[in-house]
Protein backbone atom coordinates (compact mmCIF):
# COMPACT_ATOMS: atom_id res chain seq x y z
CA UNK A 1 0.00 0.00 0.00
CA UNK A 2 0.89 3.54 -0.64
CA UNK A 3 2.86 5.21 2.11
CA UNK A 4 0.70 8.57 3.91
CA UNK A 5 2.09 11.33 3.39
CA UNK A 6 3.28 12.52 7.08
CA UNK A 7 2.87 15.32 8.43
CA UNK A 8 6.62 15.88 10.27
CA UNK A 9 6.45 16.45 14.05
CA UNK A 10 6.68 20.37 14.46
CA UNK A 11 4.88 22.18 11.92
CA UNK A 12 3.50 26.10 11.56
CA UNK A 13 1.51 27.49 9.24
CA UNK A 14 1.79 31.26 7.73
CA UNK A 15 -0.48 32.81 5.68
CA UNK A 16 0.71 34.97 3.34
CA UNK A 17 -2.60 36.94 2.27
CA UNK A 18 -0.98 38.77 -0.72
CA UNK A 19 1.24 36.25 -1.88
CA UNK A 20 4.47 37.98 -1.44
CA UNK A 21 5.59 36.98 1.55
CA UNK A 22 6.91 33.35 0.91
CA UNK A 23 10.99 33.70 0.30
CA UNK A 24 10.59 36.55 3.85
CA UNK A 25 8.85 33.64 6.04
CA UNK A 26 10.76 30.45 4.61
CA UNK A 27 13.67 32.53 5.74
CA UNK A 28 12.54 32.40 9.29
CA UNK A 29 12.49 28.91 8.72
CA UNK A 30 16.14 29.11 7.92
CA UNK A 31 16.75 30.43 10.35
CA UNK A 32 15.33 28.18 12.96
CA UNK A 33 16.78 25.22 10.81
CA UNK A 34 20.46 26.76 11.51
CA UNK A 35 19.54 27.10 15.19
CA UNK A 36 18.67 23.06 15.20
CA UNK A 37 14.70 23.19 15.02
CA UNK A 38 13.01 21.33 12.66
CA UNK A 39 9.72 23.50 11.84
CA UNK A 40 8.47 22.71 8.69
CA UNK A 41 6.67 25.46 6.94
CA UNK A 42 2.58 25.25 5.78
CA UNK A 43 0.92 27.88 3.99
CA UNK A 44 -2.29 28.20 5.05
CA UNK A 45 -5.17 30.21 3.29
CA UNK A 46 -8.91 29.79 3.63
CA UNK A 47 -11.26 30.38 1.15
CA UNK A 48 -12.60 33.61 2.50
CA UNK A 49 -9.17 35.24 2.50
CA UNK A 50 -9.66 34.31 -0.87
CA UNK A 51 -12.72 35.38 -1.45
CA UNK A 52 -12.15 39.20 0.33
CA UNK A 53 -8.32 39.64 -1.13
CA UNK A 54 -9.63 38.07 -5.10
CA UNK A 55 -6.76 35.15 -5.19
CA UNK A 56 -6.81 32.20 -6.37
CA UNK A 57 -4.87 28.68 -4.51
CA UNK A 58 -3.00 28.32 -8.00
CA UNK A 59 -1.64 31.81 -7.23
CA UNK A 60 -0.54 30.66 -3.86
CA UNK A 61 0.84 27.55 -4.65
CA UNK A 62 2.82 29.28 -7.23
CA UNK A 63 4.42 32.09 -4.96
CA UNK A 64 5.21 29.36 -2.57
CA UNK A 65 7.15 27.19 -5.29
CA UNK A 66 9.81 29.89 -6.41
CA UNK A 67 10.05 30.88 -2.42
CA UNK A 68 11.52 26.71 -1.96
CA UNK A 69 13.18 26.87 -5.43
CA UNK A 70 14.81 30.44 -5.07
CA UNK A 71 16.08 29.37 -1.06
CA UNK A 72 16.62 26.33 -1.90
CA UNK A 73 14.73 24.55 0.87
CA UNK A 74 15.45 20.80 0.75
CA UNK A 75 12.50 19.31 3.40
CA UNK A 76 9.46 19.26 3.25
CA UNK A 77 6.60 22.46 2.82
CA UNK A 78 2.75 21.70 2.01
CA UNK A 79 -0.10 24.15 1.53
CA UNK A 80 -2.87 24.00 3.39
CA UNK A 81 -6.42 24.78 1.95
CA UNK A 82 -7.65 26.16 5.59
CA UNK A 83 -11.21 26.05 6.43
CA UNK A 84 -12.74 24.27 3.50
CA UNK A 85 -15.79 22.73 3.74
CA UNK A 86 -17.75 20.81 0.75
CA UNK A 87 -19.13 23.47 -0.76
CA UNK A 88 -15.77 25.25 -0.87
CA UNK A 89 -13.14 22.62 -1.03
CA UNK A 90 -12.83 21.93 -5.25
CA UNK A 91 -11.39 24.92 -6.47
CA UNK A 92 -8.16 23.93 -4.12
CA UNK A 93 -7.70 19.99 -5.03
CA UNK A 94 -5.41 20.99 -7.75
CA UNK A 95 -3.00 22.76 -5.64
CA UNK A 96 -3.14 21.89 -1.67
CA UNK A 97 -1.66 19.24 -0.25
CA UNK A 98 -2.95 19.89 3.50
CA UNK A 99 -7.30 19.78 3.72
CA UNK A 100 -8.30 21.36 6.76
CA UNK A 101 -11.79 20.12 7.09
CA UNK A 102 -13.93 22.27 9.26
CA UNK A 103 -17.26 21.32 10.05
CA UNK A 104 -17.90 23.66 12.75
CA UNK A 105 -21.24 24.61 10.97
CA UNK A 106 -22.29 21.24 12.32
CA UNK A 107 -21.89 20.94 15.27
CA UNK A 108 -24.98 20.76 17.69
CA UNK A 109 -26.84 19.35 14.65
CA UNK A 110 -28.43 16.30 15.38
CA UNK A 111 -27.13 13.12 13.82
CA UNK A 112 -29.26 9.95 13.12
CA UNK A 113 -30.58 8.65 15.93
CA UNK A 114 -29.90 4.86 15.37
CA UNK A 115 -26.48 5.84 14.23
CA UNK A 116 -26.40 7.87 17.36
CA UNK A 117 -27.42 4.50 19.17
CA UNK A 118 -24.98 2.24 17.27
CA UNK A 119 -22.07 4.52 18.40
CA UNK A 120 -22.82 4.23 22.03
CA UNK A 121 -23.06 0.56 22.18
CA UNK A 122 -19.83 0.27 19.79
CA UNK A 123 -18.11 2.88 22.08
CA UNK A 124 -19.34 1.26 25.72
CA UNK A 125 -15.06 2.17 26.89
CA UNK A 126 -16.29 5.78 26.96
CA UNK A 127 -18.67 5.10 29.53
CA UNK A 128 -17.86 5.08 33.11
CA UNK A 129 -14.80 5.64 34.27
CA UNK A 130 -11.97 6.32 31.62
CA UNK A 131 -8.59 6.16 32.77
CA UNK A 132 -5.41 7.76 30.37
CA UNK A 133 -2.00 7.70 30.98
CA UNK A 134 -0.48 10.85 32.36
CA UNK A 135 -3.71 12.73 33.49
CA UNK A 136 -3.90 12.53 37.27
CA UNK A 137 -7.64 11.88 37.63
CA UNK A 138 -9.68 9.47 35.14
CA UNK A 139 -13.00 10.81 33.31
CA UNK A 140 -16.01 10.07 34.99
CA UNK A 141 -18.84 9.75 32.50
CA UNK A 142 -22.14 8.50 32.26
CA UNK A 143 -24.40 7.07 29.94
CA UNK A 144 -26.44 10.31 29.30
CA UNK A 145 -23.47 12.69 29.30
CA UNK A 146 -21.58 10.27 26.42
CA UNK A 147 -25.26 10.71 24.65
CA UNK A 148 -24.92 14.18 24.72
CA UNK A 149 -22.19 14.29 23.54
CA UNK A 150 -22.75 11.81 20.76
CA UNK A 151 -25.60 14.39 19.48
CA UNK A 152 -23.43 17.22 19.81
CA UNK A 153 -20.56 15.84 17.25
CA UNK A 154 -21.68 12.82 15.71
CA UNK A 155 -23.04 14.92 12.33
CA UNK A 156 -20.07 16.86 12.34
CA UNK A 157 -17.36 13.65 12.23
CA UNK A 158 -19.80 12.46 9.70
CA UNK A 159 -19.50 15.39 7.73
CA UNK A 160 -16.12 15.37 7.83
CA UNK A 161 -15.77 11.74 6.84
CA UNK A 162 -18.13 12.72 3.49
CA UNK A 163 -15.36 15.37 2.89
CA UNK A 164 -12.22 13.49 3.49
CA UNK A 165 -13.71 11.07 1.46
CA UNK A 166 -14.57 13.61 -1.50
CA UNK A 167 -11.02 14.77 -1.56
CA UNK A 168 -9.30 11.06 -1.35
CA UNK A 169 -11.80 10.39 -4.78
CA UNK A 170 -9.70 12.63 -6.76
CA UNK A 171 -6.17 13.08 -4.93
CA UNK A 172 -6.05 9.49 -3.79
CA UNK A 173 -6.71 8.11 -0.09
CA UNK A 174 -2.97 8.81 1.17
CA UNK A 175 -1.52 11.59 -0.80
CA UNK A 176 -2.51 14.28 1.65
CA UNK A 177 -2.31 15.06 5.05
CA UNK A 178 -6.39 15.85 7.00
CA UNK A 179 -6.55 18.07 9.54
CA UNK A 180 -10.34 18.25 11.28
CA UNK A 181 -10.97 21.53 12.84
CA UNK A 182 -13.96 22.74 15.41
CA UNK A 183 -12.37 26.00 16.49
CA UNK A 184 -14.68 28.06 15.14
CA UNK A 185 -17.56 27.61 17.32
CA UNK A 186 -19.40 28.88 20.72
CA UNK A 187 -18.18 26.27 23.58
CA UNK A 188 -14.37 24.67 23.42
CA UNK A 189 -14.26 20.73 23.58
CA UNK A 190 -13.24 19.80 26.79
CA UNK A 191 -11.03 16.42 27.01
CA UNK A 192 -13.05 13.67 27.29
CA UNK A 193 -15.50 15.37 24.19
CA UNK A 194 -12.24 15.43 22.36
CA UNK A 195 -11.64 11.86 23.05
CA UNK A 196 -15.64 10.86 21.89
CA UNK A 197 -14.83 13.24 18.85
CA UNK A 198 -11.51 11.00 18.02
CA UNK A 199 -13.49 7.36 18.38
CA UNK A 200 -15.86 8.82 15.93
CA UNK A 201 -12.81 10.61 13.72
CA UNK A 202 -11.58 6.57 13.83
CA UNK A 203 -14.87 5.03 12.86
CA UNK A 204 -15.34 7.08 9.88
CA UNK A 205 -11.60 5.73 8.61
CA UNK A 206 -10.07 9.71 8.37
CA UNK A 207 -6.38 9.01 8.90
CA UNK A 208 -6.42 12.45 10.55
CA UNK A 209 -2.80 13.92 11.00
CA UNK A 210 -4.15 17.61 13.09
CA UNK A 211 -7.06 18.27 15.03
CA UNK A 212 -8.07 21.35 16.08
CA UNK A 213 -10.28 21.78 18.77
CA UNK A 214 -11.61 24.98 20.69
CA UNK A 215 -9.43 25.70 23.78
CA UNK A 216 -10.43 27.51 26.93
CA UNK A 217 -9.82 31.10 26.54
CA UNK A 218 -10.21 34.31 24.49
CA UNK A 219 -7.98 33.96 21.13
CA UNK A 220 -8.51 37.32 19.52
CA UNK A 221 -7.29 37.95 16.12
CA UNK A 222 -3.55 39.41 16.26
CA UNK A 223 -3.17 39.98 20.02
CA UNK A 224 -2.40 38.10 23.18
CA UNK A 225 -4.31 35.21 24.63
CA UNK A 226 -6.93 36.56 26.78
CA UNK A 227 -7.76 34.31 29.29
CA UNK A 228 -6.76 31.99 32.59
CA UNK A 229 -3.31 30.62 31.83
CA UNK A 230 -3.49 27.98 33.80
CA UNK A 231 -6.47 26.84 32.67
CA UNK A 232 -5.51 26.67 29.14
CA UNK A 233 -1.86 24.75 30.32
CA UNK A 234 -4.08 21.91 32.23
CA UNK A 235 -6.56 21.63 29.28
CA UNK A 236 -3.50 21.37 27.03
CA UNK A 237 -1.75 18.97 28.89
CA UNK A 238 -4.81 16.84 28.99
CA UNK A 239 -5.44 17.24 25.30
CA UNK A 240 -2.08 15.72 24.51
CA UNK A 241 -2.58 12.92 27.06
CA UNK A 242 -5.97 11.89 25.10
CA UNK A 243 -4.39 11.90 21.61
CA UNK A 244 -1.52 10.01 22.63
CA UNK A 245 -4.14 7.40 24.33
CA UNK A 246 -6.27 7.95 20.93
CA UNK A 247 -3.91 7.23 18.21
CA UNK A 248 -3.64 3.74 20.28
CA UNK A 249 -6.74 3.18 21.10
CA UNK A 250 -8.32 3.55 17.93
CA UNK A 251 -5.48 3.04 15.59
CA UNK A 252 -5.03 6.43 14.50
CA UNK A 253 -1.62 7.74 12.51
CA UNK A 254 0.80 7.91 15.27
CA UNK A 255 1.73 11.40 13.43
CA UNK A 256 -1.56 13.08 14.96
CA UNK A 257 -1.20 15.89 16.81
CA UNK A 258 -2.87 19.55 17.81
CA UNK A 259 -3.10 21.97 15.79
CA UNK A 260 -3.31 25.32 17.17
CA UNK A 261 -5.51 28.22 15.18
CA UNK A 262 -4.00 30.92 16.96
CA UNK A 263 -5.17 34.04 15.50
CA UNK A 264 -1.43 34.84 15.67
CA UNK A 265 0.27 35.78 18.75
CA UNK A 266 -0.56 34.21 21.96
CA UNK A 267 2.88 34.74 23.52
CA UNK A 268 1.30 33.98 26.93
CA UNK A 269 0.60 30.27 25.59
CA UNK A 270 3.87 29.56 24.07
CA UNK A 271 5.89 29.03 27.05
CA UNK A 272 3.28 26.43 28.78
CA UNK A 273 2.52 24.51 25.09
CA UNK A 274 6.50 24.41 25.43
CA UNK A 275 6.41 22.61 28.60
CA UNK A 276 3.67 20.48 27.45
CA UNK A 277 5.40 19.60 24.58
CA UNK A 278 8.67 18.58 25.97
CA UNK A 279 6.88 16.96 28.62
CA UNK A 280 4.93 14.46 26.12
CA UNK A 281 7.42 14.61 23.44
CA UNK A 282 4.06 15.42 21.40
CA UNK A 283 4.17 17.26 18.31
CA UNK A 284 2.55 20.51 17.08
CA UNK A 285 0.86 22.19 14.66
CA UNK A 286 0.63 25.97 14.50
CA UNK A 287 -1.68 28.34 12.45
CA UNK A 288 -0.90 32.12 12.07
CA UNK A 289 -1.76 34.55 9.27
CA UNK A 290 -2.68 37.66 10.07
CA UNK A 291 0.37 38.24 11.82
CA UNK A 292 2.39 38.23 8.83
CA UNK A 293 0.29 41.06 6.99
CA UNK A 294 0.36 43.36 9.80
CA UNK A 295 4.07 43.07 9.36
CA UNK A 296 3.87 44.07 5.58
CA UNK A 297 1.84 47.33 7.05
CA UNK A 298 4.62 47.75 9.74
CA UNK A 299 6.92 47.39 6.89
CA UNK A 300 5.99 50.02 4.85
CA UNK A 301 5.24 52.42 7.61
CA UNK A 302 8.87 51.51 8.77
CA UNK A 303 10.06 52.75 5.27
CA UNK A 304 8.65 56.08 5.42
CA UNK A 305 7.41 58.51 2.79
CA UNK A 306 4.73 56.77 0.34
CA UNK A 307 5.23 53.71 2.48
CA UNK A 308 4.57 55.34 5.66
CA UNK A 309 1.27 57.60 3.69
CA UNK A 310 0.32 54.33 2.31
CA UNK A 311 0.21 52.62 6.12
CA UNK A 312 -1.82 56.14 7.80
CA UNK A 313 -4.28 55.22 4.12
CA UNK A 314 -4.81 51.78 5.25
CA UNK A 315 -5.78 53.02 8.87
CA UNK A 316 -8.09 55.50 7.91
CA UNK A 317 -9.81 53.02 5.51
CA UNK A 318 -10.06 50.75 8.40
CA UNK A 319 -11.40 53.08 10.68
CA UNK A 320 -13.91 54.59 8.07
CA UNK A 321 -15.43 51.09 7.12
CA UNK A 322 -14.75 49.62 10.91
CA UNK A 323 -18.15 47.90 11.07
CA UNK A 324 -18.30 45.98 7.85
CA UNK A 325 -14.95 44.94 8.67
CA UNK A 326 -15.39 43.78 12.25
CA UNK A 327 -18.51 42.47 11.86
CA UNK A 328 -17.36 39.01 10.20
CA UNK A 329 -14.93 38.28 13.21
CA UNK A 330 -17.02 39.91 15.84
CA UNK A 331 -16.66 37.03 18.18
CA UNK A 332 -12.50 37.16 17.43
CA UNK A 333 -12.01 40.82 18.10
CA UNK A 334 -12.50 43.23 21.03
CA UNK A 335 -11.96 46.25 20.03
CA UNK A 336 -12.55 49.33 22.45
CA UNK A 337 -14.03 52.26 19.79
CA UNK A 338 -12.49 55.25 22.41
CA UNK A 339 -9.49 54.14 22.29
CA UNK A 340 -8.95 53.98 18.76
CA UNK A 341 -6.56 57.15 17.39
CA UNK A 342 -8.60 59.61 14.94
CA UNK A 343 -7.54 59.72 10.89
CA UNK A 344 -6.00 63.35 11.97
CA UNK A 345 -3.62 61.91 14.81
CA UNK A 346 -2.23 59.06 12.66
CA UNK A 347 -2.00 61.45 9.73
CA UNK A 348 0.39 63.03 11.46
CA UNK A 349 2.27 60.03 13.24
CA UNK A 350 5.68 59.24 12.42
CA UNK A 351 7.09 56.12 11.35
CA UNK A 352 8.35 55.28 14.78
CA UNK A 353 4.83 56.41 15.90
CA UNK A 354 2.83 54.25 13.59
CA UNK A 355 4.97 51.41 14.41
CA UNK A 356 5.35 51.29 18.24
CA UNK A 357 1.37 51.56 18.52
CA UNK A 358 1.50 48.61 15.45
CA UNK A 359 3.84 46.24 16.31
CA UNK A 360 3.32 43.43 19.20
CA UNK A 361 5.36 44.85 21.65
CA UNK A 362 3.54 44.35 25.00
CA UNK A 363 6.95 46.13 26.86
CA UNK A 364 6.60 49.10 24.58
CA UNK A 365 3.77 52.14 25.86
CA UNK A 366 2.65 53.18 22.42
CA UNK A 367 1.31 49.52 21.66
CA UNK A 368 -2.16 50.10 20.70
CA UNK A 369 -4.61 46.53 21.07
CA UNK A 370 -7.31 48.31 19.36
CA UNK A 371 -5.43 49.52 16.89
CA UNK A 372 -3.26 46.05 15.58
CA UNK A 373 -6.95 44.05 15.92
CA UNK A 374 -8.68 46.53 13.81
CA UNK A 375 -5.73 46.46 11.24
CA UNK A 376 -6.06 42.94 11.46
CA UNK A 377 -9.34 42.69 10.59
CA UNK A 378 -8.71 45.37 7.73
CA UNK A 379 -6.77 43.52 4.69
CA UNK A 380 -9.78 43.74 2.72
CA UNK A 381 -8.91 47.96 2.34
CA UNK A 382 -5.34 46.74 1.05
CA UNK A 383 -6.85 44.49 -1.22
CA UNK A 384 -9.15 46.81 -2.83
CA UNK A 385 -6.45 49.19 -3.27
CA UNK A 386 -5.27 46.76 -5.32
CA UNK A 387 -2.00 47.37 -7.40
CA UNK A 388 -1.21 50.94 -5.44
CA UNK A 389 -0.57 48.00 -2.63
CA UNK A 390 1.17 45.43 -4.17
CA UNK A 391 3.21 47.86 -5.95
CA UNK A 392 4.31 49.19 -2.54
CA UNK A 393 5.29 46.10 -1.40
CA UNK A 394 7.39 45.32 -4.42
CA UNK A 395 9.11 48.68 -3.53
CA UNK A 396 9.65 48.37 -0.05
CA UNK A 397 10.20 44.81 0.16
CA UNK A 398 13.43 44.94 2.30
CA UNK A 399 11.53 46.60 5.28
CA UNK A 400 8.45 44.18 4.68
CA UNK A 401 10.85 41.19 4.30
CA UNK A 402 12.74 42.33 7.50
CA UNK A 403 10.03 42.21 10.05
CA UNK A 404 8.00 39.37 8.34
CA UNK A 405 11.54 37.55 8.87
CA UNK A 406 11.80 38.93 12.26
CA UNK A 407 8.65 38.66 13.20
CA UNK A 408 8.06 35.09 12.95
CA UNK A 409 11.39 33.70 13.79
CA UNK A 410 12.19 35.98 17.07
CA UNK A 411 8.66 36.01 18.49
CA UNK A 412 7.24 32.69 17.40
CA UNK A 413 9.77 30.37 16.41
CA UNK A 414 12.35 30.88 19.40
CA UNK A 415 9.76 30.79 22.19
CA UNK A 416 8.09 28.14 21.08
CA UNK A 417 10.74 25.49 19.37
CA UNK A 418 14.06 27.15 19.34
CA UNK A 419 16.64 25.12 21.36
CA UNK A 420 14.07 22.47 22.51
CA UNK A 421 16.14 19.37 22.67
CA UNK A 422 18.46 21.48 25.00
CA UNK A 423 15.66 21.84 27.59
CA UNK A 424 16.85 20.64 31.01
CA UNK A 425 15.88 16.81 31.86
CA UNK A 426 14.45 18.29 35.40
CA UNK A 427 11.69 20.19 33.10
CA UNK A 428 10.95 17.35 30.50
CA UNK A 429 10.74 14.60 33.20
CA UNK A 430 7.14 13.45 34.01
CA UNK A 431 5.98 13.51 37.63
CA UNK A 432 6.43 10.42 38.87
CA UNK A 433 2.77 10.30 39.93
CA UNK A 434 2.31 10.21 36.72
CA UNK A 435 4.39 8.37 35.17
CA UNK A 436 2.89 5.17 37.22
CA UNK A 437 -0.70 6.23 36.57
CA UNK A 438 -2.11 2.91 34.85
CA UNK A 439 -4.74 2.18 32.36
ZN1 LIG B 1 -9.19 28.28 12.57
Amino acid sequence: MVELLKLEKFSFGVGDRFAHQAKAQLQAFILASQQGAEVIPVWNKSNREHVIVGSEPAGARAAVEVAVKELRWQKPYHVDADHIQLKTVDRFIPHSDFYTIDVADWIGKPADAKAVEAFIKRHAELVGQISIPRIEWPFQTTAAEVERIVGKYLLAVQEAGKIYRHIAKIKGERNFITEVSMDETDSPQTPPELLLILAAIADEKIPIQTIAPKFTGRFNKGVDYVGDVAQFEKEFNEDLAVIAFAVKQYGLPGTLKLSVHSGSDKFSIYAPMRRALVRFGSGLHIKTAGTNWLEEVIGLAEAGGDGLALARDIYAGALEHLEELCAPYASVIDIDIKKLPSTATVAGWSSKQFTSALRHDQGNQAYNPHLRQLIHVGYKIAAKMGNRYLDALEKHKDSVARNVTTNLYERHMKPLFVGMGKTPAREAAIPAQEATAAL
